[in-house]
């Protein structure tokens, strides 16, 4: 009997080479494809982080969540619109805390009050210097319609005779919800809009 000795392997080196050279031929036969790499981990990453939309989309949710509203409050209806921006009614839920003094920085003019024939071309000034796209709230009766001084010599009937109106806020004065849910009839009118003209693509 053979009797294994220090440095010598019992089965002959021509066995060991046959066995080695079978299991690297068996490897070979069963890796001629390639492993795909363990990826479902990147499937879900883009599934949580990608958004697809549209660029309208986009750019109207940012137009609607940061109206600036220009200081133009005729008369009794503005101290609805100054609860509106306080503690109790918060307007900042909806981006639109900043009342801006220059109408060059501000898109949303909330027509709070009753107007005069004197006072409109100021109006229509402070208007037409507005940063376009711009927007019109007529809060209140006299906004709407010139409400109980209609029939005076000297009150405009509503400010839509002199600038464009987009949403109308009935009451005399309307309350603060009322105002908040004007604006948002005029967030749902904003979101709507198409910004990018088929003409100004041709050009
Ligand atoms: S609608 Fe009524 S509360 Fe508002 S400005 Fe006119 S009179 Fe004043």
């Amino acid at each position: 009997m053979e009797v294994a000795r220090p440095g010598k392997y019992i089965y002959p080196d021509i066995e060991l080479d046959r066995v080695e050279g079978q299991v690297i031929e068996e490897l070979k036969s069963n890796s001629q494809q390639v492993i795909p790499d363990p990826a479902e981990w990147l499937d879900e990453e883009l599934k949580k982080n990608i958004l697809l939309t549209t660029v309208d989309a986009v750019i109207n949710w940012g137009r609607r969540s940061s109206l600036w509203t220009a200081i133009c409050f005729p008369a009794c209806c503005a101290f609805e619109f100054i609860a509106a921006n306080g503690p109790r009614f918060d307007l900042s839920r909806f981006g639109m805390e900043i009342l801006r003094a220059s109408p060059r920085q501000a898109d949303l003019m909330v027509t709070a009050g009753t107007l005069t024939w004197k006072m409109a071309p100021n109006v229509r000034r402070i208007y037409n210097q507005m940063a376009e796209p711009k927007w019109v709230i007529a809060m209140g009766a006299c906004a709407i319609s010139g409400g109980i001084f209609r029939s005076s010599y000297s009150v405009v009937p509503g400010y839509n005779r002199i600038i464009p109106v987009d949403v109308y806020v009935p009451g005399c004065p309307p309350r603060p919800e009322a105002l908040i849910h004007g604006i948002r009839m005029l967030q749902r009118k904003i979101a709507m809009r198409t910004n990018i003209s088929l003409e100004r693509l041709k050009q």
